[in-house]
């Protein structure tokens, strides 16, 4: 067993989501010390873990008081699903660069950057208890399985576009490149007004989000997936998880209406649930 990082600094570079303003992140390899972000001004960087979430409005947020850093989840999302323990991430911006609204761009980068194995145990976590929630209409349940880390999700909208999705993934590099880094974020025509006017937003377009109307699912190039929206609610999941500072282990969850909120206080449950 040992520490996984990247081989050799990499970055890219685009526009933040809520922002709207250019952004760029640089991926540096670390040892022993997690997954931290870090930009100009930074005395230290800020490690990627619950105790620093700032904000769950649309997007996960994580601030040491001085410093915050939006929109942290699809980046995390890819650097967890491809077991990496340790890399300091540097933004250049507030936010990370939205590039097609997916992790796919991130995953496809860290990958190409190749892989490092450093001395220590990686951060792998067994879930040992089970813990089932309700926060309103959202439900979560861990239940310790023998092996693996699997979730199934569902997605549960009245609009007539959406419905009812379910997404059931083992998850590990493979099923994560495949099958979930590159489902995009989604937004509904009627919200887009309303977040604009909440200073979101501002970056979002077709270029890097699947809108959704009355009568269809705009998505730049088709959809990805027919159930693509479920896919990326599960990357979301996965990335805000990435905050445990460990990745689970011996474990299956399930989940209906999760969103960035309640996977924050669910992860904090989880916390609870590994000895
Ligand atoms: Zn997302």
């Amino acid at each position: 067993m040992s520490r996984k990082t990247i081989k050799k600094e990499t970055q890219i570079e685009g526009i933040g989501l809520h922002t709207g303003n250019k952004s760029k992140a640089i991926f540096h390899p670390a040892k022993g010390t997690g997954i931290r972000f870090t930009g100009p001004g930074f005395n230290t960087p800020v490690r990627a873990v619950l105790k620093n979430v700032s904000g769950t409005v649309r997007g996960t947020n994580i601030s040491d008081g001085i410093h915050t850093i939006h929109t942290v989840e699809h980046l995390l999302s890819a650097a967890a699903a491809l077991g990496i323990d340790d890399l300091d991430i540097e933004i250049i911006g507030e936010e990370p660069p939205i590039c097609d609204g997916s992790s796919k761009p991130f995953a496809d980068i860290l990958i190409a950057a190749g892989f490092e194995e450093t001395a220590g145990m990686p951060d792998i976590k067994r879930i040992k208890k089970k813990t089932e929630v309700n926060f309103g209409e959202v439900y979560y349940k861990a239940v310790p399985a023998e092996k693996g880390f699997s979730v199934s999700l569902v997605y549960e909208n009245s609009h007539p576009m959406a419905g009812r999705l379910l997404i059931d993934k083992e998850i590990n590099p493979s099923s994560f490149i495949k099958e979930i880094a590159p489902a995009r974020t989604f937004g509904y025509d009627f919200e887009l007004e309303m977040l604009r006017k909440a200073g979101l937003a501002k970056g979002g377009s077709l270029k890097n989000a699947l809108v959704i109307t009355q009568k269809e699912i705009l998505a730049d190039g088709g959809l990805r997936f027919p159930d693509e929206i479920a896919r990326h609610k599960l990357l979301d999941f996965i990335g805000d998880l990435a905050l445990l500072g460990w990745r689970p282990e011996g474990v299956r969850i399930e989940t209906i209406r999760c969103g960035h909120a309640s996977n924050v206080k669910f992860a904090r449950m989880l916390e609870q649930a590994t000895e």
